[in-house]
């Protein structure tokens, strides 16, 4: 069995870590390029959301360099995800590819959902498994803390592309990590490296922007056209509302986390129930940059998107109640990195004009 799995920013390091400590042959999927997102395009409908359309030119990729098993999560409801794997599954046997599924969802029972977990254990014993997951998961947690810090070190490098250097490298660290120590040892050597740059008495100067929306595009640096390295050379910190850790806590009911779903309370008044994906979230996301002083907040919007579409109906409102003012960027196949430029280069220079203001008083 030759496996692969949807890639989505850097959780690939804890995936695969997982996935070699089972034992399995990995087929890592090739990084998304313009030619994913083409296939993606081509084979699925055309009215699927984004990620289904780049997640499915992924495992064609991946089908070409050998794999023949797509490990993929399902059945998370109430909006498309829950149909995700089943479409491309029906897509990919039209095309006659044939590929073995391990999903991970509910929708087809528990035992279904035993057989799949018995074939992603791969016979390993239950020690092996407890080690593998809390490699994976101190993985996790290393490339968050690491992107992270690179959010705040960005606006001070040296030159263009001096914190990412750091964070390949790191990265190759956690690649090759075999236990926590040489995790800790990564993280020690990034964190000499990046304190290096980051200058704390001008921080509080920083034009601070807050990026919220649906998860995948937040999270995955190829379909957010790489915002947060873009906003960073341009002098800004940008922090995520989340990061692969709050995502594994939201959508995997063993690692809930009660705070999480207290959070999202205070968007009740806008939006009162889940609609699905982030659609809530985004709103409680914005409120919490605004009351923790960020002079704006970018929404990224999957074209079609219905949960973020929601959520952006209510946001000129959030804006105005909590005064801060936010960019919504609907992103698609059509989606030009020239006009994600000029509309991020505007919405900073507006903010720093404006901030610029505050501070004189
Ligand atoms: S949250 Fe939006 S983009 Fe993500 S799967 Fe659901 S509908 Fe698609």
């Amino acid at each position: 069995m030759k496996i692969t799995y949807p890639p989505f920013g850097d959780a690939r390091i804890a995936i695969e870590s997982l996935l070699r400590d089972l034992g399995h042959d990995i087929v890592p999927p090739p990084p998304s390029t313009n030619r994913t997102l083409s296939i993606g395009v081509k084979y699925a409908p055309e009215f699927a959301c984004l990620p289904l359309k780049i997640t499915l030119g992924n495992y064609i990729e991946s089908i070409e360099k050998g794999a023949d098993t797509i490990l993929m999560l399902g059945g998370i409801g109430p909006c498309r995800f829950g149909y995700y794997a089943e479409v491309q599954r029906r897509i990919l046997k039209n095309l006659d590819y044939d590929v073995n599924w391990i999903i991970l969802d509910l929708s087809n029972g528990w035992i279904n959902l035993f057989k799949n977990i018995r074939k992603l254990i791969n016979g390993k014993s239950i020690i092996t498994v407890v080690k593998a997951l809390k490699l994976a998961w101190k993985k996790v947690l290393a490339v968050d803390e690491i992107d992270k810090t690179a959010r705040r070190a960005r606006p001070f490098e040296r030159y263009k592309g001096q914190v990412d250097e750091f964070i390949k490298e790191a990265h190759r660290g956690l690649e090759l990590a075999e236990n926590f120590s040489d995790i800790d040892r990564v993280l020690d050597e990034y964190s000499e490296r990046t304190s290096k740059l980051i200058d704390s008495n001008l921080l509080d100067d920083l034009v601070k922007i807050g990026i919220v929306g649906e998860f995948y595009v937040v999270l995955d640096h190829f379909t957010n056209f790489e915002i947060a390295r873009r906003l960073g050379e341009i002098g800004v910190l940008a922090e995520n509302a989340f990061y692969i850790e709050d995502i594994v806590r939201i959508y995997f009911p063993i690692f809930k986390s009660k705070d999480l779903e207290e959070k999202v309370k205070i968007a009740i008044p806008y939006i009162k129930r889940s609609v699905g994906g982030e659609g809530q979230r985004t709103i409680a996301h914005t409120i919490e940059f605004a009351e923790r002083g960020f002079d704006g907040v970018i929404h990224l919007l999957p074209f079609t998107c219905m949960p973020e579409i929601v959520s952006e109906s209510v946001l000129e409102r959030v804006s105005k109640d909590y005064n801060i003012p936010t960019l919504t960027l609907s992103i698609d196949e059509q989606t030009g990195l020239v006009g994600i430029n000029t509309r991020l280069e505007a919405f900073v220079d507006m903010l720093r004009a404006k901030k610029k203001r505050r501070l004189a008083g």
